[in-house]
């Protein structure tokens, strides 16, 4: 009988620009590795990063609660977490723990869960970071690639991505506010003027075509989004210059990543990938922030290690 299994999964950006809560892509910058053990009774949360240890409060715990809860499963378990993943830096850290969770436990208990019904786990532990229930980024922690969200019900499509497709990351070294999700969706538009909803579902359609199409230029290029960027730029210190930097070397596409405040600029494999990055760190820097910068592909999602 099985009694312990290690999973890990990828970081995620999320929204990529006009698909607000709806567009995910798995990024191969950083993982998180989650380890579940049986023991006795309960549930105990075990790491060395600066995250809640309670259970309620951790999505990898609330994962683990909901799911021996949905398949009467009394067994107690340990998690041990490991942070590769920098939390609150809209890299889909919170969402990664929750998805290593969830395929971590789908094979302890030999469930054989399909990808949707993975998702919708791994999304029900996200609840303890952001507060709400949302599946952008573990849907593509979980299934990696490109993924669209569909909700009510929840229905996940995935597009393998072009094999050419690069992202430059930049993390920006600053202190993120506690509720930072929060505090990024209260100051977006309540209401929306139809020429700009126009202009983000045309951008947002390219991008499915692109992914459809295997088109990095297209997904690059439709990479803008005039409702949720410009009410959250303000938010990222030198935003407007870290992409206009990124833009002059080459990149194709910049935006938020996620809720920021990093920013991915979306690149082809053929472009100056390190003239974008350093472009990226000198457009930080002139608002006087360092950042880490990241190049990297499209991950494969969420899988079970073999110890
Ligand atoms: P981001 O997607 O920008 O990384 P999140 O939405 O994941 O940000 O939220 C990070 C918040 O979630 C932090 O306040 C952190 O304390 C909390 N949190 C709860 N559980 C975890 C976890 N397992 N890993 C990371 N952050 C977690």
């Amino acid at each position: 009988m099985v009694s312990k299994v290690t999973a890990k999964a990828p970081s995620s950006t999320a929204n990529l620009g006009p698909g607000f809560d709806v567009f995910g892509l798995a990024v191969d910058a950083f993982y998180d590795t989650v380890t579940l053990t049986k023991i006795k009774n309960g549930i105990k949360i075990i790491t060395d990063a600066n995250i809640p240890t309670n259970p309620e409060k951790n999505t990898a715990g609330l994962v683990v609660k909901n799911m021996k809860r949905k398949f009467k499963i009394k067994q107690g378990i340990e998690i041990n977490i490991k942070k590769g993943i920098p939390a609150g830096f809209g890299m889909g850290s919170s969402a990664a723990s929750a998805a290593a969770t969830a395929v971590a436990f789908d094979k302890l208990f030999g469930l054989k869960l399909d990808g949707n019904s993975l998702v919708e786990f791994a999304g029900s532990g996200e609840k303890a970071s952001a507060g709400t229930v949302h599946y952008d980024n573990v849907a593509a922690s979980v299934l990696g690639g490109f993924v669209i969200v569909k909700t009510n019900p929840l229905d996940v499509i995935r597009i393998e991505p072009p094999s050419n497709l690069r992202m430059c990351i930049a993390v920006p070294t600053i202190k993120v506010p506690k509720k930072k999700t929060k505090v990024s969706r209260g100051v977006i538009p309540k209401k929306i003027k139809l020429s700009d909803s126009i202009l983000n579902l045309s951008n947002a359609a390219s991008i499915v075509a692109g992914f459809m199409n295997k088109d990095s230029e297209l997904i690059g290029n439709s990479i803008k989004d005039v409702i949720v960027e410009p009410a959250r730029q303000h938010m990222i210190p030198g935003f407007l210059k870290v992409k206009e930097n990124a833009i002059k070397a080459g990149a194709l596409g910049v935006t938020i990543s996620g809720a920021g405040p990093s920013v991915i600029a979306f690149a082809k494999s053929s472009a100056n990938l390190k003239k974008i990055s350093m472009a990226m760190s000198k457009g930080f820097a002139s608002a006087s922030t360092e950042c880490q910068t990241i190049i990297c592909k499209p991950s494969k999602g969420a899988v079970n290690k073999r110890k």
